[in-house]
This record gives C-alpha cells, sequence and structure tokens, in this order.
C-alpha cells in the first residue's frame, strides 16, 4: 500500500513537472502573437457582418489560415434557398492520427452597439423594412474568431508536437442557426474527413475572464420553432354572438399552454414555452378571422420536447373545440423549419479529459462546471445524429471580475449576450481562450 503510495505520488509529481514545462512552451508560443491578436480583435469588433453576409470576415479569416500554412477552402455551405455561404475549412495534415475540428462562428446580430468602447461597431444596414439597423458583434463572435486564429497559428508552430489532421472551420450564420446545417449540407464530412473530435468555444458574459467553464453533459438546449394559426369566424365587434372569435380563443390558449411545463412536464426536466409574437386584428370594432403566434420551445432530451409539442396541438384543438369553432376552422400548428436544432451535449468523457486539461493550464480556481443553459446553438449538428461523434464547445470567462463581485454582491444582472451593452474584456479572455484551446488539441493530439 506504502509502495504503491509512493510510486503515484512520483508519478503525479513528475507528470505535473512535464506538465509545467509544456504549459510554459504554450505560454511563450502564444506570448508573442497577443498584441497582434488584440488589434486584430478590435479591427474585427468595428466591422461586424450580419449572418449570412459575413463576405469580408471570412475571406480575412481564410487569408490569416493561407498564411499559417493551412490548406484552405471557401464558400463551403449550402442552404435550402440557393443563397451563397460563407463557410471557410483549414485542414492541415501532420502525420498519422486523430482528425480535430475546432470550429469558430462568424456573424454578428442586428444591435446598436452601446458599449462605449473606443472601437465601437458604427456599422448599419438596411432591413427588409428599409430601416436602418446598427449591426453589433454582441454575441462575442469576434472573441472566438481572434482566439480561432491565435489556436491556428499556435499549432502550426508547434507542429513537433502533435500528429493527425487539423480541421478549422469558419462556420457563417450561427445566429439564424442555419450555418452548420448548410456546411454538413454541402459535404463537409465527406469533402474534409469526419473528425474523431469536434471543439468549439462560447465566450461567457457572467463568468470573470481568465475562467473556463465546462459542462460535462448537457450544455445547451434544442430549440424548435412553432407556429400556431387560431381560426374563428370574423365578424362585426358589436355582434360577438355571429361570431367564432379568434382573439378570445388566442388568450385562453396562451395561458393554457402556461401549464404545460408546470403541470405537465416533470420539474426535474428543463423546459421552456415561449410565445414571442401574437398578431390579429385590424381594427376595434371587427373581429378577425385569424390570430397567429410564434411559439420558441427549449428542451434537453428528446421525449420532452415531443411531449411539449403535443401538448401544444392537443390544447389548441381543444380549445377551439369548446370555443365552438367549426372543423373546418380547426387551428393549424406549425412545427419546425428554420430555427430548429438539437441540444448540444458534451461527451461525458471528452469533457472530463478536457476539463483535467484546463485544470492543469490554468489551476482548479480557474475552472467550474456551469449549469446548462436554455439558450441553444447548432454546434451540435457537428456531431451528428445520436450523439456518435464526441463534442464539446466550452465557456470562456469573458467579465472583468470585479463586474462579476458586483453582480454578486448587489444581484443587479450583468449585461448579457445579445446586449447592446456586452462589452468582453479582451485581456487576459483572449489569451485564455488560445491557451486553453490549443492545450485541449494538443492534449487529443500528443505524438502516439
Ligand atoms: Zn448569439
Ligand atoms: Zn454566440
Amino acid at each position: 500500500m506504502l509502495n504503491w503510495g509512493k510510486s503515484a505520488a512520483l508519478v503525479m509529481g513528475l507528470s505535473a513537472a512535464a506538465m509545467g514545462a509544456e504549459n510554459q512552451e504554450l505560454a511563450a508560443a502564444v506570448e508573442g502573437q497577443l498584441a497582434g491578436l488584440d488589434s486584430t480583435y478590435r479591427d474585427l469588433h468595428r466591422a461586424p457582418e450580419l449572418s449570412r453576409s459575413e463576405e469580408r470576415t471570412s475571406a480575412f479569416l481564410a487569408g490569416e489560415l493561407r498564411k499559417a500554412g493551412y490548406d484552405v477552402t471557401e464558400h463551403v455551405g449550402k442552404y435550402t434557398d440557393g443563397s451563397r455561404a460563407y463557410g471557410i475549412v483549414g485542414m492541415m495534415k501532420n502525420g498519422a492520427g486523430p482528425t480535430v475540428l475546432v470550429r469558430t462562428d462568424m456573424d454578428a446580430l442586428p444591435v446598436e452597439e452601446q458599449t462605449g468602447v473606443e472601437y465601437a461597431s458604427h456599422v448599419k444596414v438596411r432591413d427588409a423594412d428599409g430601416r436602418q439597423v446598427g449591426v453589433m458583434h454582441a454575441c462575442g463572435h469576434d472573441v472566438h474568431m481572434t482566439v480561432f486564429l491565435g489556436v491556428a497559428r499556435t499549432l502550426a508552430k508547434m507542429k513537433a508536437d502533435w500528429h493527425g489532421t487539423l480541421m478549422l472551420i469558419g462556420q457563417p450564420s450561427e445566429e439564424r442557426v442555419d450555418g452548420a446545417r448548410a456546411m454538413l449540407d454541402d459535404g463537409l464530412y465527406e469533402r474534409f474527413g469526419r473528425p474523431d473530435y469536434a471543439l468549439a468555444l462560447h465566450d461567457d458574459s457572467d463568468l470573470a475572464t481568465g475562467k473556463i467553464g465546462v459542462n460535462v453533459g448537457p450544455a445547451l438546449a434544442s430549440s424548435t420553432p412553432v407556429d400556431v394559426t387560431i381560426r374563428g369566424l370574423g365578424g362585426h365587434g358589436a355582434h360577438p354572438d355571429a361570431t367564432k372569435d379568434p382573439i378570445v380563443a388566442a388568450a385562453e390558449y396562451i395561458m393554457a399552454i402556461q401549464t404545460i411545463v408546470s403541470r405537465q412536464t416533470s420539474p426535474l426536466d428543463p423546459a421552456v414555452v415561449t410565445v414571442g409574437t401574437i398578431h390579429g386584428g385590424s381594427k376595434r370594432n371587427v373581429i378577425p378571422d385569424e390570430v397567429k403566434l410564434e411559439l420558441s420551445i427549449r428542451a434537453y432530451s428528446e421525449r420532452v420536447r415531443e411531449n411539449i409539442l403535443s401538448d401544444l396541438s392537443r390544447t389548441a384543438k381543444g380549445i377551439a373545440l369548446a370555443a365552438g369553432i367549426p372543423e373546418s376552422r380547426a387551428p393549424i400548428v406549425t412545427v419546425g423549419g428554420d430555427g430548429t436544432v438539437p441540444e448540444t451535449y458534451n461527451d461525458p468523457a471528452l469533457a472530463r479529459r478536457l476539463e483535467a486539461v484546463f485544470v492543469g493550464l490554468l489551476g482548479k480556481q480557474n475552472v467550474t462546471e456551469p449549469k446548462p443553459i436554455m439558450g441553444s446553438e447548432d454546434f451540435g449538428l457537428f456531431g451528428l445524429e445520436g450523439r456518435t461523434m464526441p463534442i464539446c464547445m466550452v465557456r470562456l470567462g469573458a467579465v472583468a471580475p470585479d463586474k462579476v463581485e458586483d453582480r454578486e454582491r448587489t444581484g443587479v444582472p450583468l449585461p448579457s449576450l445579445h446586449s447592446s451593452r456586452f462589452a468582453p474584456q479582451p485581456d487576459p479572455t483572449i489569451r485564455t481562450g488560445v491557451e486553453a484551446m490549443t492545450a485541449a488539441v494538443l492534449d487529443l493530439m500528443k505524438s502516439r
């Protein structure tokens, strides 16, 4: 027993020393790039492009990957409407070994920036109604791209330390959650090979800079759009008895579906039913023929998701029946379409492995296991149906530590992702991201 204990300590001591030397080598390889990465971050932040419009952003990333020695293919992606996609793939082959995919997203949001930072975006575009709207990297995809370039360059420099194939991808249109699907539909894995692992990171507006969060298992929820049209029989507002009022039925429906999560779903299964829009009617004294609702459903398990969807349909039918709406005017419930994504499920073995790498790199106090969130991502699609490929999305702390302390003290929430006031602190967020993601890839591709 004693002997075993001694030798284990000896082995651990040696590996800690070896790990220390590896981390120092990594830190040295990253250090020299930091000033350049900081100005890249500011440039990207100043020049955001909306989903499906990432033309200059993707061309910049492609050019930088080429300079670093990657074999780059542009315009990878196929949207259902045939519009041009700006996905990029950078490949680097370095002998036999695993294929590791590292993904960054590239798109920004229609948000008018109010951070007041010196490198704020003043970009404006016209929306579908012809109005000028501001564009901002309010989700931090500029942080992701900057880290991605740092990782690409560091791994290109450290080729002696890994073997296998790197597949670095710039994914378009994450905010519309159709970019990952577009790349897969364009034969991403058939053309460039099927990875053994897929990794990504997302900045976190609640986690202090310098820290990394790793979810083991569920990380982000599935998202399912549902459209409901409650139909009635319209008429004069003064003669409701001669109509079947869809506005009253829609109001009843909205209240009735509030009990799907509270009464029909297990309290141990997270789920959300949100009615985001309601449109009906044109004049105060006219009872309309129909009311349209747009819903967003979030869940972590397929069983829960399917139960919610059948509850939504059944309740719509029941309310129409109770209101005496004829069968021919039954509600129409449409599920899915654009915006449907599965949950992001971090492979537990991979997540634990990376967690150990991050603890070795940053110390235990800087690696947390945050709660899963009900937000959604399309990164989960890269893991393919049935979680056949191990994937892991890690969270990168992006907020000044004193702001996190303020929030804990006062309870006042910090500006969240997608907020016009979300301003990640570039240093040491970028350094931490580059070191952590590079260390993760090196661990998966160690010479073996
Ligand atoms: Zn976002
Ligand atoms: Zn995002």
